[in-house]
C-alpha cells in the first residue's frame, strides 16, 4: 500500500491551525457523511464480454485494478490479446450483418430506450462503483455522470427511428458497420455512452475497450446490456492496456474508430486507421484557457474558475486550466479564488462532503508532482489547500501556479490535474494571444459583463468549444470536441449521430449505378455530346 508522495511534495503556505480563513475554515469542517459501498457486488474476477457472455481470454493473463483512495485490489480483470480482440470483432461483424443491420430503426430505438431506463433504476449502483475505481467523488459521479450517462442513451433512443431528420435533406443515412471505441479513466461510463448509444442508434455495432485503470462500470454496463435482452454482439467489451487499443484501432474488420484519450495515442491511432481505412474521430488532450475581464461578476467567475479546474480532480480533457485574467483585478481575484480553494475538502470520495477526490493513480499523481515542481523551478509562486490528505491512496492538495509565464512548462503541457496556473493581460488582444499560445483547441470560457465583447472572443479563441460566464457545461444535445491537437470530430447532439453514419446522396441511389461506357443520352445546346 502506497503514501502519497505529495504529503511532502506540496508545501502548506499557511501551517494548520494558524489559517487566515479562522472561522470559515472551522465552519467547513464536516462530519463524515460516507456513502455505502454495500450496494456494489464486485466479483473477484471478470473476463471479456463478447457476443452476449463474460468469456475467457486465450492467454489468461490478467490485471488488476485499483481503488486509488487506498490502493488496494478491487478486482481482477482480463487482458484481451490479438485473438480476443478478433472474436470481439467477429461477433461484433455477424450481429451487424444478422440481428442490428436488419433491426428496425424503432426497435433499436427500444433497446436503447430500456437501457437508459436500466442505468437509471441502478444509478447509485454505478455511482459507488465509478467512485470505488476511479477516486471521483460520489457527489460528482451521483449526480453528474451516471445522470449524464442516461441522458445519453434517452437523448440517441429519439434519434434511431428519424436518422433522415438529422443528417438532412438530399441523402439517406447508413450505418457504417463495426464501431471500434477506445476510452479513458477520467469519465468511464460517460465517455463510453458518448460512444455507444450514437453508434447504436445509428445501426452499428461496437467494440468498446475501456481504460486500464477504470474498467469497472463498463463490465457493469455489459450486465445491463444482457438485462436488456439486446441480441448478442451488438457491445463487446474488451479489457486490457494499451497493447488491447492498439490491437482493436488497427484491426481491418472495423469500419470506424472512435478515440478518447492523450494527443500521443491519438497520433498512433492516426496512423493505423491510415492503413486500415477505417473512419476516425479523435478527442484528445487540452490546455483550455479560463479568460476573467475586470466587468465580469467577480463573485461567479471564481465559482466558474472552481468548476473548471478543481472538478473531478482536474482530470478533465476540456478543464479550464490556464487562468488568464485582466491585470486590473489581478490580485484581488487569485486572493478571493485562494480562499475558496482553501474551502475545498479534499479526502474520501465515498464521503458526500468531499470536493476533490483521488487522482486516479500513481503514474498519474507523479506526473502532476513532476510538472508542479517545474513550475515552481521555472519561478511560479505556488499556492496550495492546506487541507489534510488521507494516509492511503493518491491525493493531490488542490493548487494554483501564479505569475506563470508564456513560455513555462506549466503553460503549455496538460498537467490533468487539480493545478491552475495563473498570467494576466491588459487588452483583449493580448488575452486571445495568450489564450491562443497552445497546440491544442478543446475549450474556453469566457467571462464579462459585456455581450459583444464575448462574441468577439468567440470569434477569435481557436477552440471547439467557448463557454460564456460558465464552464464545464454538458448535454447530450450539443456537440463537443476539438480543433488542433485536440482532436477532430464532434460527440453529442446531431454532430455526434453523424460520426457514425454514411450520408449516401439521394440521387446516387435512384439513378441507379453509373455504365460510364454507355452512349451519351442527352444533347447540349452547342451540339456537343456528353
Ligand atoms: P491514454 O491516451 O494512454 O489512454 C486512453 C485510452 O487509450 C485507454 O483506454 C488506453 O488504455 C488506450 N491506449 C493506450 N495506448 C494505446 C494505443 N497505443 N493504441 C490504442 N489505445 C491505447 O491516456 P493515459 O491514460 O495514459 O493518460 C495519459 C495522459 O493523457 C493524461 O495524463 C492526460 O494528459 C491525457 N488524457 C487525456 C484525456 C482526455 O479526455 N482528453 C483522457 C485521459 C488522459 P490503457 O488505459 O490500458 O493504457
Amino acid at each position: 500500500m502506497s503514501k502519497s508522495p505529495s504529503e511532502s511534495s506540496q508545501p502548506s503556505q499557511t501551517p494548520p491551525g494558524s489559517s487566515p480563513l479562522g472561522a470559515a475554515a472551522t465552519f467547513a469542517e464536516y462530519a463524515p457523511a460516507l456513502e455505502s459501498s454495500d450496494i456494489v457486488n464486485i466479483a473477484e474476477s471478470y473476463g471479456l464480454f463478447i457476443d452476449g457472455e463474460f468469456v475467457e481470454t486465450s492467454s489468461g493473463e490478467r490485471l488488476i485494478t485499483v481503488n486509488p483512495a487506498t490502493a488496494e485490489p478491487l478486482a481482477e480483470v482480463a487482458v484481451a490479446g490479438e485473438a480476443d480482440v478478433d472474436r470481439a470483432v467477429a461477433a461484433a461483424r455477424r450481429a451487424y450483418e444478422t440481428a442490428w443491420g436488419e433491426l428496425a430503426p424503432s426497435a433499436r430505438g427500444r433497446y436503447l430506450f430500456r437501457i437508459a431506463r436500466l442505468l437509471q433504476e441502478r444509478a447509485r449502483e454505478f455511482a459507488v462503483l465509478e467512485s470505488l475505481d476511479g477516486g471521483k467523488p460520489i457527489r460528482e459521479s451521483r449526480d453528474v455522470d451516471i445522470p449524464l450517462v442516461a441522458a445519453h442513451f434517452f437523448y440517441y433512443a429519439g434519434w434511431a427511428d428519424k436518422l433522415p431528420y438529422a443528417v438532412g435533406a438530399g441523402v439517406i443515412p447508413k450505418p457504417l458497420g463495426v464501431a471500434g471505441q477506445i476510452v479513458p479513466w477520467n469519465f468511464p461510463l460517460l465517455m463510453a455512452s458518448w460512444k455507444i448509444a450514437p453508434a447504436l442508434a445509428a445501426g452499428n455495432t461496437v467494440v468498446l475497450k475501456p481504460a486500464e485503470t477504470t474498467p469497472l462500470t463498463a463490465l457493469l454496463l455489459a450486465e445491463v446490456l444482457q438485462e436488456a435482452e439486446l441480441p448478442p454482439g451488438v457491445v463487446n467489451i474488451v479489457t486490457g492496456a494499451g497493447e488491447t487499443g492498439a490491437a482493436l484501432a488497427a484491426h481491418r474488420g472495423v469500419d470506424k474508430v472512435a478515440f478518447t484519450g492523450s494527443t500521443e495515442v491519438g497520433k498512433l491511432i492516426r496512423k493505423s486507421t491510415a492503413r486500415t481505412g477505417a473512419r476516425l474521430t479523435l478527442e484528445l488532450g487540452g490546455k483550455s484557457a479560463h479568460v476573467i475581464f475586470d466587468d465580469a461578476p467577480i463573485d461567479q467567475a471564481v465559482e466558474g474558475v472552481v468548476r473548471g479546474i478543481w472538478f473531478n480532480q482536474g482530470h478533465v480533457c476540456c478543464a479550464g486550466s490556464r487562468l488568464i485574467v485582466q491585470e486590473t483585478i489581478a490580485e484581488e481575484f487569485v486572493d478571493r479564488l485562494t480562499r475558496r480553494m482553501r474551502l475545498l475538502r479534499v479526502g474520501d470520495p465515498l464521503d458526500k462532503n468531499t470536493d476533490v477526490g483521488a487522482i486516479n493513480s500513481r503514474e498519474q499523481l507523479d506526473k502532476i508532482v513532476d510538472l508542479v515542481d517545474a513550475g515552481v523551478a521555472d519561478g511560479a509562486d505556488l499556492i496550495t489547500s492546506d487541507c489534510e490528505l488521507p494516509e492511503q491512496g493518491w491525493f493531490f492538495r488542490p493548487t494554483i501556479l501564479n505569475n506563470v509565464a508564456t513560455s513555462n512548462r506549466v503553460a503549455v503541457e496538460e498537467i490533468f490535474g487539480p493545478v491552475l496556473t495563473v498570467m494576466t493581460f491588459r487588452t483583449p488582444e493580448e488575452a486571445i494571444a495568450k489564450a491562443n499560445a497552445t497546440r491544442y483547441g478543446l475549450a474556453a470560457g469566457v467571462w464579462t459583463a459585456d455581450g459583444a465583447r464575448i462574441l468577439w472572443m468567440a470569434q477569435r479563441l481557436r477552440a471547439g468549444v467557448v463557454w460564456a460566464n460558465t464552464y464545464n457545461q454538458f448535454d447530450p444535445t450539443s456537440p463537443f470536441g476539438g480543433m488542433r491537437q485536440s482532436g477532430f470530430g464532434r460527440e453529442g447532439g446531431r454532430h455526434g449521430l453523424a460520426a457514425y453514419l454514411n450520408c449516401v446522396p439521394m440521387d446516387s441511389l435512384a439513378a441507379g449505378p453509373i455504365d460510364r461506357m454507355a452512349p451519351a443520352t442527352t444533347s447540349r445546346p452547342d451540339g456537343g455530346r456528353s
